[in-house]
């Protein structure tokens, strides 16, 4: 039986370790299936490989439904020109974004940022948390966490939808290159019950396939909601860590509450 971890990300998005360190962690911790799924980035398993780690094709796209930033999970997809039109057409709005973001901070008096957040991206995708991590370092805020929640999570000053495609976009390019949609961490989103079921409906309608009903140590109850609803829309179920470094231990990788029983793992559709 294989171990499933189908949600991790690396340096080629906002993770902190190479794909190749990332299969090396995932092989230690005993996962035998992983799914790299970076923002915006599909990653196939012709690029990289592990003797003891099978590799999922993945993705996690950026979209707006309802005024709201969601991640979509594509899994299995084939190297197609959908899937990695659409990516490189969201690394240029990423940047365009960044530039934005920068703007904004500099009128708070934090020069620089841009130079700053490109360098901490190492050059490869930019996004949020790079300019959380230079935030840190310059001392602006005391954490990651106190940088999202002042300045970019959310609502903030540095929270910019603008740049992203509607949900079912990214529904359809997942679907285009032969893949299957996951609705990553639904319970991440802050809705209400009610509000959640519409984003359900609505991801179905555009062709989504699967929730992702756990994502790394959710609370137990969240899991056995998100099983109910999976199973009320007849969907699949996902699960993953969500991993993005070791400077997030409790999400290593394989790293996430159970997967209830009573609901259809989105692996059955390969296994
Ligand atoms: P972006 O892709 O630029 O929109 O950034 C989104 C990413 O920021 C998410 O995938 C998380 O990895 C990270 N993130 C979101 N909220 C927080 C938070 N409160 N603290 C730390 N990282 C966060
Ligand atoms: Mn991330
Ligand atoms: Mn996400
Ligand atoms: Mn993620």
């Amino acid at each position: 039986m294989l171990v499933y971890d189908l949600h991790s990300h690396t340096t080629r998005s906002d993770g902190y370790l190479s794909p190749e360190a990332l299969l090396a962690v995932a092989a230690d911790r005993g996962v035998s299936a992983l799914a790299i799924t970076d923002h915006d980035m599909p990653c196939f398993p012709s690029m990289v490989n592990h003797p003891a780690v099978q590799v999922i094709a993945g993705t996690e796209l950026s979209c707006v439904w309802s005024r709201q930033t969601i991640h979509v999970v594509g899994l299995n997809m084939t190297v197609s020109e959908p899937i990695s039109d659409h990516c490189a057409e969201i690394q240029q709005a990423r940047v365009r974004r960044a530039e934005e973001i920068a703007r904004r901070l500099e009128k708070l008096g934090m020069t620089r940022a841009l130079a700053g957040a490109l360098e901490e991206s190492g050059n490869e995708q930019i996004g949020r948390p790079h300019f959380a991590r230079w935030m840190v370092k310059q001392g602006h805020v005391k954490d990651m966490r106190a940088a999202f929640k002042r300045y970019l999570g959310a609502g903030k000053i540095g929270d910019i939808k603008s740049e992203w495609p509607a949900l079912a976009k990214a529904i359809e390019v997942i679907v285009q290159s032969g893949g299957i949609p996951v609705l990553a961490h639904p319970k991440q989103y802050q809705m209400t019950n009610t509000k959640l079921k519409a984003l359900i409906t609505d991801f179905v309608a555009a062709g989504g396939k699967a929730l992702e009903v756990c994502n790394g140590f959710q609370p137990r109850d969240q899991v056995e909601y998100l099983a109910r609803l999976t199973q009320d829309a007849d969907l699949l179920a996902s699960a993953g860590s969500d991993f993005h470094g070791p400077e997030a231990p409790y999400h290593f990788p394989g790293g996430y509450t159970a997967l209830p029983g009573n609901v259809r793992p989105v692996w059955s559709l390969w296994e």
